[in-house]
C-alpha cells in the first residue's frame, strides 16, 4: 500500500515535471558546441574582410567567398538530415549613392536556410547573424576586417543553432539567416523583410544576434552570464487610432517586440537559470542600429540579443596599437563558451516557439468599474488551453498567471482592471507557449 502510494507520487511528480519543462530543451542546450562555434568564427575571420563592398570573385578572400561558404555549411547540415533545410540566396541590387556608405553598385546577398514546419509551414520564427564586417572607415572595403565578434559570433551561432535544431521536427518553420549590408545601412534586413512581405510570410519575430562573444566590457565588468535583450516599446507602424487608444487603455511598454523579449527572458530563466538576461527597454543601443530594425519598420516583432558589456576598442576598428591599446575585432577577444550560451538561448526559444501553437489573433478586455477583469480571445489551432497573464503596471515581466483550459473567455474575479496589465497566451501539448498577446480590443 505504502509502496503504491510512493509510486503514485513519483509518477505524479514525473507528470508535473514533463508538463512544465520539456526535457528536449535541456538536450538542445547541451548539444550546442563551443568548439564548432570557434571553428566557424575562425573560418569567417580567415576570409580577411567580409565588407559588403569587398571582392566577390576570390575563393579565399572577401564577402563572396564568405557567403558561398555559409551556404555550403547550411547545405551540409541539410544533407545530414535528409534535406531538411531549404537553402537559398535572397538578394537585392543596391545602387551607388543610395546611402553614404554605398560607394558603388552592390548586390546585397543574404543566405537563408528554412527548416519547414510540419503544421504551420508559412509561420516563421527567425534567427539572424550578419555576414559583413568593417573597420574604422565604413567605406574601406579592402583592409583586413576580421569582425570576429561583430559579427562572426552571431553568424557562427546561427549556423550552430541550425545544426542542433536540424535533428528535430517542428510545427512552425524556423529560418536561419546570414544577413549582409548591416554596416552599410541595414540593407540585408530591409531586403529580407520586403521579401517576407511579398511572400506573405506570417512572421512571429526575429532574434537578431549581433555581437554575442565578448565578456570583457569597456566598463571594466567581466561577465559570462549577463546578456541584453533590446526591444522597442511599440511598433512604428501603429495607426493614429492605436496611438490614441493607448492613452486610455495602456500598452506603452507592451508592443509585439516587447512581448517577444519577455518570452526570451522567461524561457531563459526557466531553462538556463544561471544566465542573467537584461530586458532593455529600447530599440537598440543609444543612437545605434541593428538588423532587427528593418523588420520592426515593416511591422514585424524583432529583438536584438547581444553581450551585456561591449568593448568599443574591439569593434569597427583598424587593427593597430595606439597608446598601449590593441585595437581591432580579432579572434582572441571572442569567448566561445559565452557565444555557446547565447546560441543556446536562441535555440531553446526558437524551438519553444516552433513547438507552440500560434498566439490568439484577438484578445479583448473588459471590466471597467467592476470588481473583475474579463478577457475574451480568438481560439487557435492546436492549443490545449490558454494562460491569462497579469502583472503590476510597473513590472517588466508577466509575474502572475492563471491557466484556464481550452476555452475562449474568462473572468478574473477580484482582480480590478485598473491596477494591472493583462495578456493571453496559447499553450500547446508539451507546455510550449505562444508569446503573450496584449489586449487589442476593449468591450463593455
Ligand atoms: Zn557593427
Amino acid at each position: 500500500m505504502k509502496q503504491k502510494t510512493l509510486l503514485l507520487i513519483a509518477l505524479l511528480c514525473l507528470f508535473i515535471g514533463t508538463a512544465q519543462n520539456d526535457t528536449r530543451l535541456y538536450d538542445i542546450i547541451n548539444t550546442v558546441s563551443a568548439e564548432r562555434i570557434e571553428k566557424d568564427v575562425t573560418t569567417l575571420v580567415n576570409f580577411g574582410t567580409r565588407h559588403t563592398l569587398s571582392d566577390t570573385t576570390s575563393q579565399t578572400r572577401g564577402i563572396g567567398a564568405a557567403r558561398r561558404w555559409i551556404k555550403s555549411e547550411f547545405e551540409k547540415i541539410s544533407s545530414d538530415c535528409n534535406g531538411c533545410l531549404e537553402v537559398f540566396y535572397q538578394k537585392d541590387l543596391v545602387k551607388k549613392g543610395e546611402g553614404a556608405r554605398i560607394v558603388k553598385d552592390v548586390w546585397v546577398v543574404n543566405v537563408v536556410a528554412i527548416k519547414r514546419g510540419t503544421k504551420h509551414p508559412n509561420r516563421f520564427i527567425i534567427m539572424s547573424g550578419d555576414i559583413d564586417s568593417r573597420v574604422s572607415d565604413p567605406n574601406n572595403f579592402t583592409s583586413d576586417s576580421p569582425g570576429a565578434n561583430d559579427n562572426a559570433s552571431g553568424m557562427a551561432g546561427t549556423i550552430e543553432a541550425a545544426r542542433v535544431l536540424s535533428k528535430y521536427s517542428f510545427d512552425s518553420s524556423i529560418i536561419f539567416v546570414g544577413l549582409s549590408g548591416e554596416e552599410q545601412g541595414l540593407y540585408g534586413g530591409k531586403g529580407l523583410a520586403a521579401y517576407a512581405k511579398q511572400n506573405n510570410w506570417d512572421i512571429v519575430g526575429i532574434f537578431n544576434n549581433d555581437m554575442i562573444g565578448n565578456i570583457t566590457g569597456v566598463d571594466g565588468v567581466v561577465s559570462n552570464r549577463d546578456f541584453r535583450i533590446f526591444s522597442e516599446p511599440v511598433p512604428p507602424t501603429e495607426t493614429e487610432e492605436e496611438r490614441r487608444a493607448r492613452r486610455f487603455y495602456g500598452g506603452e511598454v507592451d508592443g509585439i517586440s516587447r512581448q517577444l523579449a519577455r518570452y526570451v527572458y522567461k524561457t531563459t530563466k526557466t531553462y538556463m537559470p544561471e544566465m542573467n538576461p537584461m530586458l532593455v527597454y529600447r530599440l537598440d543601443r543609444f543612437g545605434r542600429g541593428g538588423h532587427h530594425r528593418p523588420f520592426n519598420d515593416a511591422g514585424f516583432a524583432g529583438i536584438r540579443i547581444m553581450e551585456a558589456h561591449e568593448n568599443y576598442t574591439q569593434q569597427h576598428q583598424d587593427i593597430r596599437m595606439e597608446d598601449g591599446i590593441a585595437y581591432g575585432d580579432v579572434l582572441e577577444h571572442v569567448n566561445f563558451e559565452y557565444a555557446k550560451k547565447l546560441t543556446a538561448v536562441n535555440a531553446i526559444n526558437l524551438a519553444s516557439i516552433a513547438w507552440a501553437p500560434p498566439a490568439p489573433k484577438t484578445v479583448e478586455i473588459g471590466g471597467v468599474v467592476e470588481p473583475a477583469a474579463k478577457l475574451k480571445w480568438s481560439k487557435v489551432d492546436g492549443a490545449m488551453g490558454y494562460k491569462i497573464y497579469w502583472r503590476d503596471t510597473t513590472s517588466p515581466t508577466w509575474d502572475n498567471y492563471r491557466y484556464v483550459g481550452n476555452i475562449d473567455s474568462y473572468t478574473l474575479n477580484g482582480i480590478v482592471i485598473d491596477n494591472f496589465f493583462f495578456g493571453v497566451a496559447a499553450i500547446g501539448k508539451d507546455g510550449h507557449e505562444s508569446p503573450v498577446v496584449f489586449p487589442n480590443k476593449v468591450f463593455r
